[in-house]
């Protein structure tokens, strides 16, 4: 198994700790309110601070000239610099986002350098992403859950027909704009098809798929099998193979181990199925062709029956009929 960061260790306690004072350190060198393009003179007005990634702050920032909101992920150089395989990440993710134009992917507007900083200046997605959401849900009704989905299939169909590979998706991936659009982000760990090989790796995905984690080559077959992931965790609301440590989850994903609730309608549990198949040639594809096994075509995507059913499992008796007699 990969050797990663174990989440429980105090180390990375240690780490953590190493990695918010960083952040701390970068907002504080990040107190400038005006954003300036060297090359182009172009400026951004500086707004809230949005979040916190790996090595990057990301602000809300709006364009001097036309007021256009964007959200701007700033990159410390002097952090990138102190390895290079980060630097290498950062130009790869920049080569790679800026490639992509698509209804369900985070558009990419500019980047540019100034002394300190590398910023990546994207769509604003004002509901943050899916994970966000889930914070204030248990877990999403199939109904939800096929309206996210359905937007996630024909992004990733498109990240794919590009000849990338996204290889983290995952909730806090899936950014959302105002009006529930689905927009997928973060290309920190893409590449392209053909750069595959079994090693080529630099970072763990968070829905690692079995024959990632068992180093073998891989394809695009890994983001279907992270979509298996993402759906199960928005319908049960946890991840289908967590565990309280990396180990047993890794043992649990190279053996197939994962329950299905029997809440789950019969519909989204093939489809589940079919995405966590442990032989990547079996598992659903997304390939755009008319012969009936695309995803998309799955009946858990395109059928309306689970939301009446979700409907008639209510938790609770109703106080009004939906006949309005009390
Ligand atoms: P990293 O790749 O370093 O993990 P992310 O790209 O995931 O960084 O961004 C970190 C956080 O910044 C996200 O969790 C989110 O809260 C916020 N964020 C990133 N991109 C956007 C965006 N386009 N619109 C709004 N918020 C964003």
């Amino acid at each position: 198994f990969p050797q990663t960061i174990n989440p429980f260790s105090s180390s990375n306690k240690e780490n953590k700790a190493k990695v918010k004072a960083e952040h701390e350190d970068h907002h504080q060198a990040c107190q400038f309110s005006v954003i300036e393009d060297p090359l182009t003179g172009e400026t951004y007005e500086k707004g809230r601070l949005l979040g916190k990634g790996g090595f990057a702050l990301v602000y809300e920032v709006f364009s001097t000239g036309s007021k256009s909101q964007f959200a701007d992920k700033v990159i410390k150089k002097s952090v990138i610099l102190k390895k290079k395989t980060t630097l290498e990440k950062v130009r790869r993710e920049i080569a790679i986002h800026q490639q992509m134009n698509h209804v369900n992917v985070v558009q990419f507007h500019k980047h540019f350098e100034d002394l300190h900083h590398i910023h990546i200046v994207m769509e604003y997605c004002a509901k943050k992403s899916l994970l966000h959401v889930m914070k204030y849900q248990k877990r999403f009704t199939e109904a939800a859950t096929r309206g996210y989905l359905n937007q996630i299939c024909l992004g990733v169909q498109y990240i794919h027909s590009v000849g990338i590979l996204h290889r983290d998706l995952k909730l806090g991936n899936m950014f959302l704009t105002d009006d529930d659009i689905v927009k997928i982000g973060d290309f920190g760990l893409a590449t392209h098809v053909d750069d595959v090989t079994s090693s080529t790796l630099c970072g763990t995905p968070n829905y690692i798929a079995p024959e990632v984690l068992l180093k073998k080559d891989h394809g695009v077959e890994a983001d279907i099998w992270a979509m298996g992931c993402m759906t199960y965790a928005m319908l049960v609301g946890k991840p289908p193979f967590e565990t309280s440590s990396l180990d047993s989850t890794y043992n649990k994903i190279a053996t197939n181990d994962f329950t299905l609730p029997e809440f789950m309608s019969d519909s989204a549990r093939s489809f589940i199925c079919q995405l966590l198949d442990p032989e990547p040639k079996r598992r659903g594809n997304l390939n755009p062709l008319p012969n009936g096994s695309n995803l998309l075509n799955h009946t858990f995507l395109t059928t309306d029956l689970s939301r009446k059913r979700d409907e008639r499992r209510l938790p609770f008796k109703p106080l009004v009929q939906p006949n309005g007699r009390v």
